[in-house]
C-alpha cells in the first residue's frame, strides 16, 4: 500500500545527565503533514526528546533524520535554518517590543530592523493565511498570553518553518485560548506544516491529533493512530498498566 511520507526520523536516540538517562533508545517516525502528538507524564522526557530535535541539546547517542537526510545541530539556529522551528513553554519575546520587531529579532544578516516594514507584511499575510490574528505594530507587552503564543508561531513561520513543535503550549492558555490555538493548529496542517504537539493532557491530545506517541520514564511506550484507539489504551501505555484493573 502506500507508505506515508515520513519527514523526520529518529533512531535510538539517547540523552543523558549525569548518569541519568532522560531518553533512551527513543525510535520514531514523523509523517508530512500531520499533527503528532508527544504525551507523558511530567517527567517522562518530552521536553529533552524535543530539544534535540530544534537543537537546543545535542543528543549523546542515537540519530535524527529530517527530509531523509542525517542531521546534527548544534544550535536552535540551525535547526531552523533547516525549517524545524520550536515554540517553548516561556516565551522569549520582548514586552517593550512591537510584534514585528520581536519577529525580526535575532534573525541572521545585516540590520533585520532596516527591513520592517516589508516584515509587517509578511506578518500580516502569514495571520491572514494561518487564522493567527496577529497585529504587526502592536506592543508585545499589550497582549494576552495566547496572542503571545501565536506571534512565537508567526516567528517560525517567518523563517520559514515546515516542522512546528509546540512544547505543553496550552498549559498556559485559558479554554477560549486554547480553542484559539487549535483552530490555527488545523490551519497550519491544512496548508502542509507538520506539527508537534507536547502535552500531559490525554484530552487536548484527543481532540487534535492525527497519532500519538507515548513517552514513559525515558523510553517510548508506543505511537497509536488516534483513530484507531480508545482513551483506556492510551492511558494504559502512559502509566505503564490497565488504568481499569484493581
Ligand atoms: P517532561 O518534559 O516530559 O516533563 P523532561 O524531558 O523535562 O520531561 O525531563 C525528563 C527528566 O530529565 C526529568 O526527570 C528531569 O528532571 C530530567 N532533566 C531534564 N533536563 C535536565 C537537565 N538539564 N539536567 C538534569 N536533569 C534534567
Ligand atoms: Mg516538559
Amino acid at each position: 500500500g502506500h507508505k506515508p511520507d515520513t519527514i523526520l526520523e529518529t533512531r535510538s536516540l539517547v540523552k543523558r545527565f549525569g548518569a541519568f538517562l532522560a531518553n533512551e533508545g527513543i525510535s520514531l517516525s514523523i509523517r508530512r503533514g500531520e499533527i503528532h502528538a508527544i504525551l507523558g507524564e511530567n517527567g517522562a522526557g518530552k521536553s529533552t526528546l524535543m530539544n534535540m530535535l530544534c537543537g537546543m541539546l545535542v543528543p549523546d547517542e542515537g540519530e535524527i533524520r529530517f527530509r531523509g537526510r542525517p542531521v546534527r545541530f548544534t544550535s536552535p539556529g540551525q535547526a531552523m535554518e533547516a525549517g524545524i522551528g520550536m515554540v517553548h513553554q516561556h516565551f522569549m519575546l520582548i514586552p517593550a517590543l512591537t510584534v514585528a520587531e520581536n519577529v525580526v529579532l535575532g534573525m541572521k544578516g545585516r540590520s533585520p530592523l532596516f527591513r520592517l516594514k516589508e516584515a509587517c507584511a509578511e506578518i500580516r499575510r502569514l495571520s491572514e493565511r494561518f487564522g493567527l490574528e496577529v497585529e504587526p505594530e502592536r506592543l508585545l507587552g499589550d497582549l494576552s498570553v495566547g496572542q503571545q503564543q501565536r506571534v512565537e508561531i508567526v516567528k517560525t513561520l517567518y523563517r520559514g518553518a515546515e516542522f512546528i513543535v509546540l512544547d505543553e503550549p496550552t498549559a498556559v492558555l485559558t479554554p477560549p485560548e486554547v480553542q484559539d490555538l487549535f483552530r490555527v493548529l488545523s490551519a497550519l496542517k491544512a496548508q502542509g506544516k507538520t506539527i508537534i504537539f507536547i502535552s500531559h493532557k490525554l484530552q487536548e491530545v484527543q481532540a487534535i491529533c492525527d497519532r500519538v506517541t507515548v513517552l514513559r520514564l525515558g523510553r517510548l511506550a508506543g505511537t497509536l493512530e488516534m483513530k484507531d484507539t480508545n482513551p483506556a489504551e492510551i492511558a494504559r501505555l502512559m502509566i505503564g498498566r490497565d488504568v481499569r484493573a484493581p
